[in-house]
């Protein structure tokens, strides 16, 4: 059985996503050797890990946009990525049709809009066709969702 790591990835879709912006004077930022912490009371969506789970294992943590398996000492390792965000104002499902297993690599492209998939599971790289999904006979994907995503990222 493949050992897949579980730890607990950062909500992607929920986040800023930092854009690199080049420094005027080149110096190092001072950092902090002892960084405050504090409380936060958040609303957070509760995602099932066991519908992740499913996914990844049917792929055997294979990226189904690139096709790497990231091997690690402790098995190898994929993330499951909602192709509609679950959060507001998508409110994509929490379903398998929903989630792909994707490398981190291609989940940051999923959520950035750098990679959509058409109808016919063709991924589309920065507008250029890049290969097709890899599939499983029991994953089915959400026609609906894919579109979702796509719209969103239409440029
Ligand atoms: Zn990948």
């Amino acid at each position: 059985m493949e050992a897949a790591l579980d730890t607990p990835m950062p909500a992607i879709e929920n986040e800023q996503l930092s854009v690199d912006s080049p420094q005027n004077d080149g110096a190092a930022p001072a950092g902090n050797d002892a960084p405050e912490r504090v409380s936060s009371n958040v609303q957070r969506i509760v995602r099932s890990s066991q519908v992740k789970d499913a996914v990844k294992r049917w792929h055997s943590n294979r990226c189904q946009a690139c096709g790497l398996t990231i091997e690690t000492p402790g098995g190898t390792y994929s993330e499951g990525a909602h192709v509609q965000a679950l959060g507001r104002p998508h409110n994509g499902p929490d379903r398998t049709d929903n989630i792909l297993c994707l490398c981190p690599n291609c989940h940051v492209k999923l959520d950035t809009g750098a990679i959509v998939i058409e109808d016919d599971l063709t991924v589309i790289e920065n507008g250029v066709p890049a290969g097709s999904l890899r599939t499983h006979p029991r994953h089915t994907l959400s026609l609906e969702c894919l579109r979702s995503h796509r719209e969103r990222w239409r440029r």
